[in-house]
């Protein structure tokens, strides 16, 4: 999950962890590691290793706007639709045209390495 410098930072002061035990740079924008041992998000409380593990979001109160947003995501086309990789997707509704807004602008404060 890509995050911003801003989500990064309050991550940090969060979980004591430094900034780079946590994130990577996916060609150039910060994304957050998953764990070695579940394959999941760090920060995803789980004991499974499988694909679609259920576990809780340790970060749920401060997790980063592209989690908030999920599984809605931008298209080819900056349309906001249902990730079709999600198997909870159809339990969502429709996304709107504000969703593609919030969604773009997320996407260039992310490119501008905020
Ligand atoms: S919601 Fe929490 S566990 Fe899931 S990707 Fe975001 S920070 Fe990680």
């Amino acid at each position: 999950m890509p995050v911003t410098k801003a989500e990064a930072a309050l991550l940090s002061r969060r979980t004591g962890m430094k900034v780079e035990d946590f994130t990577w740079s996916n060609k150039g924008i910060l994304t957050l590691m998953n764990s070695d041992i579940t394959k999941a998000c760090m920060f995803l409380l789980t004991d499974s290793d499988e694909k679609y593990a259920e576990g809780i979001c340790s970060v749920y109160d401060i997790r980063p706007k592209g989690c908030q947003m999920y599984p809605t995501v931008l298209d080819k086309h900056d349309m906001a639709i249902i990730d079709d990789g999600c198997p909870y997707g159809k339990e969502f509704p429709e996304p709107s045209e504000e969703d593609s807004i919030t969604l773009l602008n997320l996407e260039e404060r992310l490119m501008r390495g905020e």
